[in-house]
């Protein structure tokens, strides 16, 4: 059952970051952050691997040193999903990690300083032919800007992205992703639509800094949904202060509600009273948990009780309506004949769970 109004996407151009299609179209990927000291090889592959087990598509890594830049290079090669490199400030720094197998580069072109240098990496990304993110902050905006509009305002970041993809064009580069980014939920909006209409390449999007896990969530949902359903975006980043893992989990609860892309079991559960069951809260936590590896897309509902439980399990792939010491499972809303102890819940949902999900691979496969 499709529960999901369409969304027309503004239409670009497409760039591919490695193999991840970015723009025209492309399903709308998922990136992450590394918050490791990129110095540090093993926790920075570490983490690039959990970030690609819970469905990150691309992930960036700041390079702010000659050893990070070093270290880049041995962690591009001990990891299979794309890098983007992230640089400020130093140009050199921004050649380096082309030169070192990057997949992407992120730099704010206000602070690389002139247009020389700017020009110097844009030859090496043309020679490597790999794209680059414009990456424009209310933070970092540039000084002549800022005495204009006396405030990051939305005009004032979307005038600071025009100038550097009209730089761009004057150098003949067109593999550019732009990102105009606050942590003011409303000027990013603003900023955003203005710049979805000035310009023709894929926008990345998010709302920096958003802050904690709870706030930065409410706040990047709220941002990114707004644009998402207006058709705006084609990458995006939550950015939270947290594990970065959790960044990623986040973006995909989006898209899924959006229902613009589906990845991992929807969990449909109820928010408990004193009629429950079992431990709904319990049960979908330790889930949740369990389950994070799964790419596939399936609705399963967890409900304490007979008053809803009954009338979400029929409409999810599997459910379990809460009963008295043994609960009702549903298979494709159909009620198994054998209840289950409701100690035993979290066990026989995951194997119910892995074996639809293996039954649908193989389907995929065979198709
Ligand atoms: Fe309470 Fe039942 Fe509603 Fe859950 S479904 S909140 S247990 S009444």
């Amino acid at each position: 059952m499709n529960r999901y109004k369409n969304i027309n996407r503004r239409k670009s151009n497409r760039i591919y970051i490695g193999n991840i299609a970015i723009g025209n179209n492309a399903p709308i990927s998922i990136q992450s952050m590394t918050n490791t000291h990129t110095e540090d090889i093993n926790k920075t592959i570490e983490q690039i691997i959990s970030l690609k087990r819970v469905g990150a598509d691309i992930v960036r890594v700041s390079i702010p040193t000659l050893e990070a830049v070093a270290a880049f290079s041995v962690i591009k090669k001990s990891v299979d999903v794309p890098l983007i490199a992230d640089i400020h400030f130093d140009y050199r720094l921004a050649i380096k990690s082309i030169k070192n197998g990057a997949d992407c580069l992120r730099i704010n072109p206000g602070n690389i300083g002139n247009k020389k240098r700017i020009s110097e990496i844009i030859n090496h990304a043309k020679d490597k032919n790999i794209p680059i993110r414009i990456g424009v902050n209310s933070g970092s905006l540039e000084r002549d800007i800022l005495k204009k509009y006396k405030f990051p305002t939305p005009d004032a970041l979307v005038e600071s992205a025009i100038r550097h993809v009209e730089f761009l064009d004057t150098l003949n580069f067109s593999q550019f992703k732009v990102s105009i980014k606050t942590s003011d939920v409303f000027s990013t909006i603003k900023a955003n639509q203005i710049l979805s209409k000035k310009i023709t390449q894929p926008i990345h999007i998010g709302i920096t800094e958003a802050g904690g896990i709870r706030n930065g969530t409410v706040k990047s949902s709220i941002g990114i949904a707004t644009l998402l359903s207006e058709g705006i975006g084609d990458t995006l980043r939550i950015s939270l202060a947290a594990d970065p893992v959790e960044e990623v989990k986040v973006g995909y609860d989006i898209l899924k509600t959006l229902g613009i892309r589906k990845r991992g079991i929807n969990f449909i559960a109820c928010p408990t009273c004193s009629r429950q069951e079992f431990d709904v809260i319990d049960v979908v936590k330790r889930l949740e948990k369990k389950l994070e590896d799964i790419s596939i897309s399936m609705d399963v509902s967890i409900i304490g009780c007979i008053v809803n439980g009954i009338g979400e399990a029929k409409i999810a792939s599997l459910g379990i309506a809460g009963n008295s010491k043994k609960s009702a499972l549903y298979k494709d809303g159909v009620r198994q004949k054998n209840k289950i102890d409701n100690k035993d819940i979290v066990d026989e949902l995951e194997i119910q769970i892995r074996k639809k999900v293996a039954l649908l691979e193989k389907l995929s496969n065979d198709a």
